[in-house]
């Protein structure tokens, strides 16, 4: 294949099939994935590492996950799983055992990787009537079986082949518990089993709520909440070494795939020329067929001329109805943390406010064996909280940091109620705000998690349900389309979109294997 100079600073680089903004881990899998259908692939990062809000970086010496902690996906035959086998990543995989402590101010649930001994253990919390508990987690489990089948199988997501057709038909039952709770509340599943009143359950399903479906259970779509009370029960565990490791093993897969990775090379703008992408990066022009944007609307509408915005702007209301995160990363002395494993805890202060503002945080805490993120003695702690970004954008510039400050204060309070060890053997503490992720990350104004599913029959139309083209061979990946929010859930939707891409392209390389 002969190469072709597009600009002085790509002097040999042929012009790829496809162009891919962003290495977060939508951009990651997509990229990976249309590698692996023959694609020659060109994914273009602005930082100087992959991963995005899922990725590992370095402070005085330390390894901080920068916001996502806890990974779901790494258990035989799932998606980071496989990769990690067919591409020989190397990435160690430790599952946990609990998942996630969750302390509030009257009881505290240690979450096994076990479903039915977690619904054991649930069981036993104060009040609890363990029928009405057994019938409530039932109900979860059939939607959330019907549910993870489809997203971990992007053929049976629309656009629908002939065979995904027959296989629906086949599985019509399993779907008649999901049909029955479109358009109503998680609340609502809890009533329905006669546990409305039992507090432990409605703080359990808002603690899980808020960080997946990133809303409370009196606000999230039933469906997809049930969906993600799953998420501790889907082969999820630690990423040794920090999501970071994970992150860059997959550009390496990329690279062996026959792709091209160019980090720090931030894209600045794109145009549509003769049929073709005119992708304008910081180190030079490139063009391209198909130009995949794992970035917020926003951004891509920032990128693009102002008539291809039209189509995106459900998504950006929708992503602006949401959040972003005020964090603290920390370095604890080792006497603070009860075992070497890694260490998930997520705590209450105050059960009857609002699960967000420092209120409610999800603290993680590295591993022992993990010494290039910390030295012996020590571990890294991310700890972060959600941000009304509505509330924060309505503050006069000034009042911003004040705010952000408090929030920070607040979430070292409850960290200090309800994990007060930690602080007791903190040795180094750092914050970040939505500004830092808007300028770390790219994220638009700092928003972070993706769409908020509220309640509503909008997450069903075929606008939602379909890989989100933008305009004519501009898809967008990531948080803000399905499958949303997760490193998981935007692998897999990067996943089906470069199957949808490949589906209607002919590519120009040999596929090493798909
Ligand atoms: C605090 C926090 C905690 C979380 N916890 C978890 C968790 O425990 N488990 C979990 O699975 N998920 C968690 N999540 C969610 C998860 O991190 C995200 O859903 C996922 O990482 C989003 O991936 P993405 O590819 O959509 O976007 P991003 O990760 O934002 O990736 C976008 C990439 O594009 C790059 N970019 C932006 N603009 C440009 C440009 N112009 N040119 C080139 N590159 C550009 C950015 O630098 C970035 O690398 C958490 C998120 C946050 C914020």
């Amino acid at each position: 294949m002969p190469f072709e100079s597009l600009s002085p600073r790509y002097p040999a680089m042929r012009k790829p099939d496809v162009v891919v903004i962003g290495a977060g881990f939508g951009g990651l899998a997509a990229a990976l994935r249309l590698a692996e259908l023959g694609a020659n692939v060109v994914l273009c990062e602005t930082l100087r590492y992959p991963g995005g809000c899922a990725s590992t970086f370095t402070r005085r010496g330390y390894q901080f996950e920068a916001g996502a902690t806890l990974f779901s996906g790494l258990g035989d035959g799932q998606l980071f799983s496989k990769w990690n086998e067919k591409w020989d990543l190397g990435v160690r995989f430790d599952p946990l055992d609990p998942l996630v402590e969750l302390r509030t101010r009257q009881w505290s649930l240690a979450v096994p990787s076990d479903r039915d001994s977690f619904v054991q253990r649930f069981s036993a919390l104060p009040g609890a009537d363990p029928k009405a508990v057994l019938g409530f987690f039932g109900t979860q489990r059939r939607v959330a079986d019907a549910l993870w089948t489809l997203f971990e199988d992007p053929s049976l997501l629309p656009p629908f082949s002939g065979s995904s057709v027959v296989r629906h038909l086949g599985r019509s039952l399993s779907y008649v518990p999901v049909v029955r709770w479109m358009g109503r509340p998680l609340s609502d599943v809890a009533s329905q089993h006669g546990l409305a009143g039992w507090e432990p359950l409605r703080v359990y399903l808002d603690a899980v709520s808020q960080i997946t479906v990133q809303v409370s259970s009196d606000e999230a779509e039933a469906p997809f909440a049930m969906a993600a009370l799953d998420y501790f029960f889907r082969g999820t565990g630690h990423v040794h070494g920090g999501i970071g490791s994970l992150a860059w093993a997959m550009t390496k897969a990329i690279e062996q795939a026959g792709g091209k990775i160019l980090l720090a090379n931030r894209v600045r703008g794109i145009r549509r020329e003769a049929g073709r992408w005119r992708v304008d990066t910081r180190k030079g022009e490139l063009e391209a067929q198909t130009v995949v944007a794992n970035v917020l609307p926003q951004s891509l509408s920032s990128m693009t001329e102002p008539q291809m915005n039209g189509e995106l702007h459900d998504v950006e209301a929708s992503v602006e109805s949401g959040w972003g995160a005020a964090m603290l990363y920390m370095v604890v002395d080792s006497d603070a943390v009860r075992g070497p494993e890694a260490h998930h805890l997520q705590l209450v202060d105050d059960e009857t406010a609002p699960f967000v503002e420092g209120n409610h945080v999800f603290c993680s805490i590295s591993a022992a064996d993990e010494h290039e993120r910390a030295p012996d003695g020590q571990r890294t702690v991310t700890v972060s909280t959600h941000v009304p970004m509505k509330k924060l954008r309505q503050m006069k510039p000034d009042n911003q940091g004040a705010y952000v400050a408090a929030t920070q204060s607040r979430m070292r309070q409850t960290i200090g109620r309800r994990a007060p060890e930690l602080l007791e053997h903190a040795a180094f503490e750092m914050t970040a705000s939505p500004r830092t992720f808007a300028r770390f990350t790219g994220r638009h104004l700092g928003y972070v998690g993706g769409v908020p599913r509220r309640v509503g029959w909008n997450h069903y139309r075929p606008r939602a349900l379909w890989p989100r083209e933008a305009m004519r061979d501009l898809y967008l990946v990531g948080d803000s389309v399905l499958l949303g929010q997760s490193t998981l859930a935007v692998a897999l939707g990067g996943v089906r979109t470069a199957e949808q891409i490949a589906s209607r392209n002919t590519f120009s390389a040999e596929a090493p294997g798909s």
